[in-house]
């Protein structure tokens, strides 16, 4: 048996039930088959791909709290501190009632090749918990989150470990974590990304998944002869990265049509409003129905359906397996040029494998969305100078790191003799620094 599929064998075995974990790992392993054979000797000497899939550590916690009636809750908690050959771990903290350890390792691991996509010095880590921000009062989040921090706070720092947001962690949950944190260790450093600007956030954080995404996609398009301007776009989610891939999808002359939340999806034919739907989901924190009730141009539907739409180009921005096979048969029929993921994993592999048979540009999540990631890196740089940049130029170093990623993975896939297979350049350009650092650093 291959090396590749031996440790993937081994990686099925030794953590069952965890599928998304064993997605991840299929995904990427299946591209670096040509590159691990070419050094299969000594990367098997060194138990290389065994490293790289186990993680360095996992923390695993819980959190108890106390609700608005006085009433106990416990919730189960997570970091995964998956690589740091080429950083300190870094990677967001998700909080929604699907959270659990398989999907967290797949974050995880996802985050090593996209942090080291960015060319910044980044290792890859992720956490969470399954507690549910939506429905709970100021007090209870913030009881949540001092008493998450509490126990994170032993594991995590400025040099170490630096967690930061995802689904359900926006800007409130990240001050109710950095104040906890601060209180706990008495000291000011830059230990989670994201912060709000009067206490060391970066300007530009909030906006950088959106619109890195927008720069990545624009590139890709002009390299494959087309022009972002003029074309139609469907974005899902509804969240921080699908409203800023919105707006800059427009500032740079597109027609966003779709957005979607947990429950149904918005079709708005003249072109999606971008202040109402702020309104609607970063200060009400309502559903999209309010967004229907308030725009006469615009129709609701209930469950899944953005996908359907006619488009030029598919931004997925919710969560992972997001985009099924069917939903690539249908975009794929309406002439859809491009498929760019906001979100991490949104589409599976056979839907992937559909999209690149048939033509579709594919960007994959840990290029397409690494501007995040990049962002909060250049926040940490902020802090350890103690220095705030203008938005001008840390949206400028964000183009420049999204444009370089496209070049690095379109290069990668052409040196392996896979031109215009982005997933496999990105799998690849990620994996070669991370594994000349593992190798440089011994067994470690
Ligand atoms: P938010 O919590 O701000 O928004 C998530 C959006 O996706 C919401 O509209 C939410 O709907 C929807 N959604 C969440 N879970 C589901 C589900 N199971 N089914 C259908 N819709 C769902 O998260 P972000 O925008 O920050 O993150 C979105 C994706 O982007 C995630 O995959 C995240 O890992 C990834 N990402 C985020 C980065 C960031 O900087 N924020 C960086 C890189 C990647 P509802 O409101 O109804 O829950």
């Amino acid at each position: 048996m291959s090396y590749v599929d031996e440790v993937f064998q081994m990686v099925v075995e030794k953590n069952p039930a965890q599928p998304e974990f064993h997605q991840a790992v299929k995904e990427v392993l299946e591209s670096l088959r040509v590159v691990i054979e070419e050094n299969e000797e000594a990367y098997r000497k060194d138990a290389l791909l065994e490293r790289l899939v186990t993680p360095e550590r996992q923390l695993l916690f819980r959190v108890p709290w106390v609700d608005d009636k006085g009433q106990v809750q416990v919730n189960n908690a997570f970091r995964v501190q998956f690589n740091s050959a080429i950083g300190p771990y870094k990677g967001g903290l998700r909080l929604h009632p699907s959270v659990n350890l398989g999907i967290i390792k797949f974050l995880g691991f996802e985050q090593i090749f996209k942090n080291s996509l960015t060319g910044l010095p980044i290792g890859g880590g992720k956490g969470g918990s399954d507690f549910d921000p939506k429905g709970k009062s100021d007090r209870e989040v913030m009881a949540f989150c001092q008493s998450f921090m509490t126990e994170l706070s032993k594991y995590i720092g400025a040099d170490t470990d630096v967690p930061a947001g995802d689904i359900g962690t926006g800007a409130r949950e990240i001050g109710y974590m950095y104040g906890q944190y601060k209180r706990i260790k008495g000291v000011y450093e830059g230990v989670l990304t994201g912060k709000g600007l009067s206490y060391g956030g970066s300007l530009a954080r909030t906006e950088a998944t959106g619109y890195g995404l927008l720069y990545l996609t624009e590139e890709m398009l002009k390299c494959n002869g087309h022009d972002i301007s003029g074309k139609t776009v469907v974005i899902s989610g509804s969240g921080n990265v699908a409203i800023y891939a919105c707006q800059k999808a427009q500032q740079l002359g597109a027609k966003v049509v779709t957005v979607s939340d947990s429950t149904g999806w918005i079709y708005d034919p003249e072109g999606i409003d971008v202040a109402l739907l702020k309104e609607v989901k970063e200060v009400k924190r309502a559903r999209l129905t309010e967004y229907a009730a308030a725009r006469k141009s615009a129709q609701y539907h209930e469950g899944r359906g953005v996908w359907s739409v006619k488009c030029d180009v598919a931004l997925p921005c919710a969560t992972q397996n997001e985009l099924l096979i069917d939903d690539a048969k249908a975009l794929v029929a309406n002439g859809c040029l491009a498929v760019a993921e906001g979100a991490n994993m949104p589409t599976t592999i056979e839907a992937t494998e559909y999209l690149q048979a048939n033509g579709v540009l594919f960007a994959p999540g840990k290029a397409a969305n690494a501007g995040g990631v990049a962002t909060s890196a250049l926040e940490m740089s902020q802090n350890s100078e103690r220095l705030s940049w203008s938005f001008e130029e840390v949206d400028s170093k964000l183009k420049n790191i999204m444009v370089n990623i496209f070049h690095n993975l379109d290069e990668a896939a052409r040196k392996y003799k896979m031109e215009g297979n982005y997933v496999a350049g990105a799998n690849i350009a990620g994996f070669l620094k991370v594994a000349d650092a593992m190798t440089a650093q011994g067994i470690v």
